[in-house]
Parts: structure tokens; C-alpha cells; sequence
């Protein structure tokens, strides 16, 4: 009679082992999955669409409680040529050091950054311990000396130009957009290398 219920608890164990180790390995795909639907294959930032679905989502939680947040535009400067001299592969190489170097300094939980298409990159700021602009002063020029002290051997170092846009309640997200994006455009207007967190706050 034990004889017949080791049996019966062995079988059981299997069984048991089985599953878990099939669980598992359904958990690892689905993690894959979604790190391929969500992130940028080759800097391994979160992509467009994601960005898309996040900024849906904090303009609304935004608008409910009525808590600041920020985005930031990064446009490499002069990228093509740096891709006409150094090759593709270089040029593939800083933008995945650009997206790591940007990565490690800023917060885990509330800053969130996404490569928005090409050499363009975004960030989305939220959570701040300052008022909006003085965290997005302190934010955006630490990020502009991470990316100056960027060196890669045998490659020249790289600048890039950053605009921020604010959320208010009374602006669309397109509107949030368009301010950043207009920063970036006098960001490479006045000499590049350089951030407008509004048109009239300049970080050299
Ligand atoms: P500006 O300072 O005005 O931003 O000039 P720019 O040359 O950076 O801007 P432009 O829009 O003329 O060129 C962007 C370049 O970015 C062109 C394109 O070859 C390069 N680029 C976009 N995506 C990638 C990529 O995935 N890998 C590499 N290596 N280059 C890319
Ligand atoms: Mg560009
Ligand atoms: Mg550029």
C-alpha cells in the first residue's frame, strides 16, 4: 500500500515539476514578446508606439490630478555627416551609447525614455521633487554633460540639441509636443549643442 502511494505521490511530482518548468519557459516568451513589441531593437530603448501609449496615459492621469510632468526632445547634431565620414556602423554604435548614457541618469520610476525615430529620442519626466522647471533645468543639463563625457575610441564626441515642453491642464498633448519640438528647432536655430527648456531658458 505505500509502495502504491510513492508511486502515485512520485507521478504526481513529475507532473507538478512538468508544469512549473513549462510555466516558466511560456513566462521567458511572453517577457520576449513584449520586450520585442515595446522596445527599440537596436538601442534597446522603448520604442514609438510605446511612447505613444505612455503619454496617452500620463496626459490623462495628469489631467486627473492635476500633476506636472515634462517631456524632452534629444536630436543628435549633425548626424548624417557623422554617418557620411564614420560609416552606418558607427553612427548605429553612438546611438546605442547615446540611449544607454541617457538611460543610467535618469530616475528608474518616473522618468521613462523612448527613441522617438532616427537620431531622435524623447524623455517623459514625472514625480518631481522641484517645481516642473527647475527639475527640468537640473534634468536636462545633467543629461547634456552625461553625453558630452560619452567617448568611443577612434570616434569624435557628439553633441546634441534638447527642447522641453511642459504639461499644463490647459494644452493638448499635441500642443506639449509641438512646444518641445519647436525648442529643439531654436536649440539648432542658435548654434546646437544646447537646450531650450522654454524660448527664453537657454542651457549652454
Ligand atoms: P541636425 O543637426 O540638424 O539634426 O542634422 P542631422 O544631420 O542630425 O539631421 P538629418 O535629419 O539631416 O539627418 C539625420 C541622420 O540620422 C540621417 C540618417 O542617416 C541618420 N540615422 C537615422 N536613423 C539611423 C540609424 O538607425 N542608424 C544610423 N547609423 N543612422 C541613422
Ligand atoms: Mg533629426
Ligand atoms: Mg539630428
Amino acid at each position: 500500500m505505500s509502495g502504491f502511494n510513492f508511486f502515485i505521490s512520485y507521478d504526481v511530482y513529475n507532473f507538478a515539476t512538468n508544469i512549473k518548468r513549462e510555466f516558466s519557459k511560456t513566462e521567458k516568451k511572453i517577457a520576449k514578446l513584449k520586450d520585442t513589441a515595446e522596445k527599440d531593437h537596436l538601442t534597446g530603448a522603448n520604442n514609438r508606439r510605446t511612447f505613444d501609449k505612455y503619454l496617452e496615459e500620463i496626459y490623462k492621469e495628469s489631467q486627473i490630478n492635476n500633476e506636472p510632468f515634462f517631456v524632452v526632445f534629444f536630436d543628435i547634431d549633425h548626424f548624417k555627416k557623422f554617418n557620411d565620414t564614420y560609416g552606418h556602423e558607427a553612427g548605429d554604435k553612438v546611438l546605442k551609447i547615446f540611449a544607454q548614457t541617457i538611460n543610467k541618469n535618469i530616475r528608474q520610476n518616473s522618468d521613462v525614455f523612448f527613441r522617438y525615430g532616427g537620431e531622435e529620442f524623447v524623455l517623459v519626466s514625472s514625480n518631481h521633487i522641484r517645481n516642473s522647471l527647475q527639475e527640468a533645468r537640473f534634468l536636462t543639463k545633467k543629461l547634456k554633460d552625461a553625453v558630452e563625457k560619452i567617448r568611443i575610441p577612434d570616434l569624435p564626441k557628439i553633441t546634441c540639441s534638447m527642447g522641453v515642453g511642459f504639461f499644463d491642464s490647459g494644452k493638448s498633448k499635441e500642443e506639449i509636443l509641438k512646444e518641445a519640438d519647436n525648442n529643439v528647432y531654436l536649440a539648432k536655430e542658435n548654434g546646437r549643442n544646447r537646450i531650450y527648456v522654454t524660448k527664453d531658458i537657454v542651457v549652454v
